[in-house]
């Protein structure tokens, strides 16, 4: 097991009953990629989002009848909502007024202090929290020259501007992101604000991508910053349904031994020696227990040079043999099973540890 990473202590905000920094547990959030007028899909997809873990949703405000909706799908779900907002202020105070849990605005692209101002008084009154989104890509022309370009000085300049103009309306439950579509930037720009302010981090990389490259970037980006104990919330951003931007999310926390959620399926890459059709056996078992919550060690193992000491290791583990697979629980071999058997037999064990059953195989 990794050693325990120590936290940078933050204040804490509360996003509905989610308590984000002070040491809360790191909170795994997404964003709907539906029409947010659109409220039945809004809400599938809500629902898809908070079954694979998501503990926070962001929804995309466009113009008042995305507000209005997003009244009617925060009274429908649990799960705190949260109303993401551009340029127009008028856009924010009505979402207040239909119930958000949680503002992400960019102060620097809404028209004037005083529509700013009147958002701050807003939320202060609601008790709801502000995320102040810096982006390498809508900074202030002046910072932008004074630094040269969107670099991690003038992320953090950024956003401490814009902490300090809130501040000054008397806004205390604020969050801030800084974010960059280049990994080292985002890295480099967290660790710099969390050096000056100690307001709880949202971490992401914005525009990350594909789901290799952007998986790639984030659990580089965001797992640095998490290792070094920075950062109390995150989003993967994918080119992808948002689900898989949770599913990535837990992979990141459950590399870093942060949290453990859903099975954890150690596989080889295969090999000359496999002589059993791994992979299809892999996309099976994964298929078949996806969704359930706890995490047993899976060990799916081509054959006999990895496979029985993997599969001793894990909680329950196969390697595979020509045309059959040796099945192992906690250490020892169960039985031998012939290939075609192999999923469901390794499925069924797995429920069996959980008490729970799966049909879909
Ligand atoms: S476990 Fe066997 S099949 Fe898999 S990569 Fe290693 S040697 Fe190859």
């Amino acid at each position: 097991m990794g050693e325990e990473i120590k936290r940078r202590l933050t204040r804490r905000i509360y996003v509905g009953g989610i308590p984000i920094g002070g040491g809360a547990p790191i909170a795994v959030q997404s964003m709907t990629n539906t029409d947010t007028r659109d409220v039945e899909s809004t809400i599938c997809q809500i629902r898809e989002l908070v079954e694979a873990g998501c503990q926070l949703v962001r929804l995309a405000v466009p113009d008042m009848e995305a507000a209005e909706a997003f009244g009617r799908i925060r009274r429908r779900v649990k799960t705190p909502l949260i109303a993401d907002i551009h340029f127009d202020h008028r856009l924010a105070l009505a979402s207040i007024e239909e119930g958000a849990d949680g503002l992400r605005i960019n102060p620097g692209t809404m028209a004037g202090e005083s529509a700013v101002a009147k958002v701050a008084k807003a939320a202060i009154s609601r008790k709801i929290p502000i995320r102040v989104g810096v982006n390498s890509g809508s900074l202030p022309r002046d910072i932008l020259k004074k630094h040269g370009g969107p670099s991690p000085s003038a992320l953090v300049e950024g956003a401490l501007k814009q902490l300090e103009f809130l501040e000054s309306l008397g806004v205390e439950q604020i969050k801030v992101s800084l974010k960059s579509s280049h990994v080292i930037t985002t890295i480099r720009s967290y660790e710099m604000l969390s050096e000056r302010v100690d307001y709880p981090l949202h971490l992401g990389v914005t525009e990350a991508g594909t789901l290799i490259s952007g998986t790639v970037k984030s659990a580089i980006g965001i797992g640095q910053l998490l290792y070094k104990g920075i950062g109390d919330t995150f989003r993967v951003s994918l080119t992808r349904p948002p689900v898989e931007e949770v599913k990535v999310a837990f992979e990141i926390l459950r590399a870093l031994d942060i949290r453990h959620r859903g099975p954890e399926i150690i596989s080889c890459p295969t090999c000359g020696r496999c002589e059993i059709d791994l992979f299809s056996l892999v996309a099976e078992v994964e298929k078949a227990l996806a969704g359930i919550e706890h995490s047993p060690r899976i060990a799916i193992m081509g054959c006999v040079v990895n496979g029985p000491g993997e599969a001793k290791e894990a909680d329950v583990g196969i390697a595979g043999g020509r045309g059959h697979g040796l099945l192992f629980k906690k250490g020892h071999v169960v039985r031998k099973i012939p290939e075609a058997e192999l999923a469901r037999a390794l499925v069924d064990e797995v429920m069996s540890l959980a008490g729970e059953y799966s049909g879909d195989l």
